[in-house]
């Protein structure tokens, strides 16, 4: 059983950004495993801690983790989220946190013999995906083409004269505690502990060039307008041997179909039929994202019918069955006869099978939508 992230982080649900922030760094120092060496249980609760500000800290993983839980990252077709980060990920990403408590130094001065080589990541990408029903209701493999920067094949790099590889520089400062030595981020590298050697032909002035690349994503059923999938490493790389790449964010751009109007997991499909039809009764065949459908419409059938088609909607995100195609049935009346046509209507003017006569069996329109949900 996973624990809440604002439990574990001892924040209120309203804690604000730098009370996320505060809060964590707290933890990340009583945890912190150069405090705690060999204490597996202090590892744990470092990782759970950070994981929990991964999460926290971002606001669109936040707004999810509010409206879900745990169940935002986990199933339904790979969103980023809180996977289980290894201790690299956990200094590589929050390193700003631990340079502002420690100087910088701590990651790589305290921890054991074996020297960590500063990583540093390319930036994200983020693209706008079009989908169509069809695509919300199957599902699937959808390819994308995007250009992204990647390091031009030439290019090579070198360990930084400056920091001697190590991304940081040692400065000593006179506070009012004493003399400090704090540790900052190599201006000559940039943290990467490495600067170029030489370019790659037409690469720009990182050693990098843009690239055009087809990535495949897995669509989940059911998605809705402004998710966003994450495909890890297929942002831009980054300069240096050690760089690891950002993540390609494709937020969905949900097209609205114009035969099927979707609400929530249903859809709504207007059907138009003759006097005759409605009248005589007919068999209907409707195209719609499921395949063919079969309709069949009873002698004598009335305007503003409903026809629930059920689990012919759209699946559920989180795996709960799927919605209902509800087929509201409109009789078409005609605007022009012919004088024959016409003589017909005017001889049954007065017809008793012409009056209407709602029964208990022709419900108003509201009490068959208010059947339908309840
Ligand atoms: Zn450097």
């Amino acid at each position: 059983m996973k624990r809440d992230y604002y439990e574990i982080l001892e924040i209120s649900r309203n804690a604000t950004a730098a009370e996320i922030k505060k809060a964590y760094r707290k933890k990340a120092i009583q945890y912190h495993p150069d405090k705690n060496p060999g204490d597996k249980v202090a590892e744990e609760k470092f990782k759970e801690a950070a994981e929990a500000y991964e999460i926290l800290s971002d606001p669109d993983k936040k707004a999810r983790y509010d409206q879900f839980g745990h169940q935002a990252f986990e199933g339904a077709g790979g969103f980023g989220g809180a996977h289980h980060m290894n201790m690299d990920d956990i200094f590589s990403q929050f390193g700003d946190i631990f340079g502002d408590i420690f100087g910088g130094g701590f990651s790589t001065q305290g921890r054991n013999q074996s020297h960590r080589a500063p990583r540093s990541r390319g930036a994200d990408l983020r693209v706008k995906l079009k989908i169509t029903l069809e695509d919300i209701i199957k599902g699937g493999e959808k390819k994308i083409k995007i250009k992204r920067k990647v390091k031009a094949s030439g290019t090579t790099y070198q360990t930084c004269h400056q920091c001697g590889g190590s991304g940081q520089i040692a400065r000593v400062t006179n506070t009012i505690f004493g003399r400090m030595q704090t540790t900052g981020t190599c201006h000559i590298c940039g943290g990467t502990g490495q600067v170029l050697q030489s370019r790659g032909a037409g690469s720009d002035a990182h050693g990098m060039v843009s690239k055009e690349d087809i990535v495949s994503i897995n669509l989940p059923k059911g998605v809705r307008n402004g998710v966003q999938l994450r495909v890890g490493g297929k942002g831009n790389e980054a300069p240096g041997a050690n760089g690891i790449p950002g993540d390609l964010i494709v937020q969905l751009v949900e097209q609205s179909d114009n035969k099927f109007k979707r609400e929530g997991n249903n859809l709504h499909y207007d059907l138009y039929i003759s006097i005759p039809e409605a009248v005589l009764g007919t068999d209907k065949i409707l195209k719609t994202p499921h395949g063919k459908i079969k309709l069949h419409l009873e002698p004598g059938t009335q305007s503003g019918k409903i026809l629930r088609l059920k689990h012919k909607g759209v699946p559920d995100l989180d795996g709960y069955g799927s919605g209902d195609l509800l087929i509201n049935v409109n009789i078409w009346v005609p605007k022009k006869l012919d004088k024959d046509q016409a003589e017909f209507f005017k001889q049954n003017f007065e017809h008793p099978n012409f009056q209407p006569n709602p029964g208990k069996s022709e419900k108003s329109f509201f009490e068959k939508i208010h059947d339908m949900f309840s």
